[in-house]
């Protein structure tokens, strides 16, 4: 039996609101920065606000959007504005089919993209870590696809789109924006967590290497 979808939304409007804490407590959306997403169903999908306290958004403060990030219902409060990450989110959910998407302005994700150095991507091997990937494993030479920045976010989703439709970055569920911080998605929120937190253990990873004189091969 399917579920009741106001049960359904009512759930994911909680749990962006418990994750958004979390997320802020590690550095992934402090200063306001940094968002969230979830699909609802195959028409609709929850984002959260921008310029607020990431760590403070209620159930009540997200927006459902359509998939072409259309409002087609705002929050109670009409102070609040919609994601700048929106038309970015979109492009995730609509073309890698994923269920939650979060953007993360974490330190980690901003250095990790400059081990690129120049070329599109950054490799990450060696690390436990990677089975944390779906489908991953400890054997893996895994491909991040490293977009360049632009002014505003929706002037993203072309290089990010360009960066998915390519092959080699099939198995990666997150994109790295130079200067800026990194997009992480899953099949669903809880799935999106656990990306969002391996991912940022192997940005850490990677740049602590580099620190202590190793190298990204
Ligand atoms: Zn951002």
């Amino acid at each position: 039996m399917s579920r009741d979808p106001d049960d359904v939304e009512s759930e994911r409007r909680t749990l962006i609101s418990e994750f958004l804490p979390l997320f802020y407590d590690k550095g992934w959306v402090a200063g306001t920065g940094g968002g969230i997403c979830a699909v609802l169903d195959d028409r609709t999908m929850l984002m959260a606000p921008t310029g607020v306290h990431k760590e403070r958004v209620a159930p009540g403060d997200l927006f459902v959007v359509d998939r072409d990030g259309r409002v087609v219902r705002p929050p109670q409060n009409a102070t609040l504005r919609l994601t700048e990450c929106g038309a970015v989110f979109c492009a995730v959910v609509n073309r890698r089919k994923a269920g939650s998407v979060m953007h993360s302005h974490a330190l980690s994700a901003v250095l990790a993209g400059d081990l690129a150095e120049g070329k599109d991507r950054i490799v990450i091997r060696d690390l436990e870590m990677l089975k944390g990937i779906q489908g991953g494993t400890n054997a893996d030479h895994h491909a991040v696809p490293v977009i360049e920045n632009t002014a505003r976010e929706p002037e993203l989703v072309g290089r990010i789109l360009d960066a998915l439709d390519r092959p080699e970055f099939g198995k990666a569920a997150c994109v790295l924006v130079r200067n800026h911080g990194a997009y992480i998605w899953g099949d669903d929120l809880w799935d999106a967590k656990r990306h969002a937190e391996v991912y940022h253990f192997l940005f850490e990873a990677v740049v602590a290497r580099t620190r202590v004189g190793g190298s990204l091969r």
